[in-house]
């Protein structure tokens, strides 16, 4: 089943794709009320997706939760050491709802980098209070699956000089880089979970203008969606409507020193979830 957030008369609805263009709504506000508790009766109305402005299905999450370094390409793209799992906890870090930005809206080029990079991603909704998760049950937790792009600034200027000896100051330009208004894209429906079997086997692709960038499979994150979801579960308890980015393979712009220009189309797709299409654009003044 394919769940929807859209616009339809200036209000939130959802409601289930049927096809290719039309919807069955289910009620008022975004998923996150069909995730508290599905309607007992489906409002049963039909309307065109084109008649109504989609919107990313949970648009404002209570918790946004990011892994850096889930793919070993990618960690070596950047010029890290490989990764060792046994070794190692999930580098789990958390964005503001702020972050969240529609299918088909234009990422704003903010006025404190001149770097900003696409990172394609699976996104996983949350679909369960759950706390203490084993492995074996995280997955249960799940509400469904969509398209993530987890946009990143590389570099920070805050029109100062810094002391960039300092690591730390590494540290908080890379967490800023990642909390700027609409840079956590996602959409453009929730998959659920029940239709996507095996979240490790599914294709990823992302092209800006045409050209693939990045071409991974999730068969290839260092820790899957389970054990992603269990160990946040052991930091804090997870909600309906949380949503995590499981992290990024090869193929960023960082790693050729290529960064988003106002006028670029990001195209990111994954097998089964369809694509989430975002334009860029002009730098925002200070
Ligand atoms: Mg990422």
């Amino acid at each position: 089943m394919r769940l929807l957030t859209y616009l339809r008369d200036g209000a939130v609805r959802h409601g289930r794709l049927h096809g290719e263009d039309r919807i069955e709504e289910f009620g008022d506000g975004d998923l996150s009320v069909w995730l508290a508790g599905p309607a007992a009766a489906p409002r049963g109305t039909e309307h065109l997706l084109q008649d109504v402005r989609v919107l990313a299905p949970i648009p404002r999450p209570a918790k946004l939760i990011g892994v850096a370094a889930n793919y070993q390409e990618h960690v070596a793209e950047a010029g890290a050491p490989a990764l060792d799992k046994n070794r190692l906890a999930p580098r789990l870090f958390l964005m503001p709802p702020t972050a969240v930005l529609a299918p088909g809206e234009a990422i704003r080029l903010p006025s404190v980098s001149e770097q900003v990079d696409w990172e394609a991603e699976l996104g996983v909704v949350i679909g369960t209070t759950a706390k203490g998760l084993a492995v074996a049950d995280a997955l249960s937790a799940v509400a469904g699956y969509t398209v993530a792009n987890d946009v990143s600034a590389r570099s920070m200027s805050y029109g100062f000089d810094r002391d960039t000896d300092d690591p730390a100051v590494g540290f908080f330009d890379w967490l800023a880089g990642k909390w700027l208004d609409g840079f956590a894209p996602f959409g453009p429906y929730l998959v659920t979970r029940e239709d996507v079997p095996d979240p490790q086997a599914l294709d990823i692709r992302l092209r800006v203008n045409g050209v693939v960038k990045q071409h991974g499979s999730t068969k290839d994150m260092i820790f899957s969606v389970a054990e992603l979801v269990a160990f946040a579960s052991t930091i804090m308890t997870l909600h309906p409507g949380d949503v995590l980015m499981t992290g990024t393979p090869a193929g960023v712009g960082a790693s050729s020193g290529e960064f988003l220009s106002a006028g670029d189309e990001i195209h990111v797709s994954i097998t089964g979830l369809g694509s989430l299409i975002n334009s860029v654009s002009a730098r925002e003044t200070p």
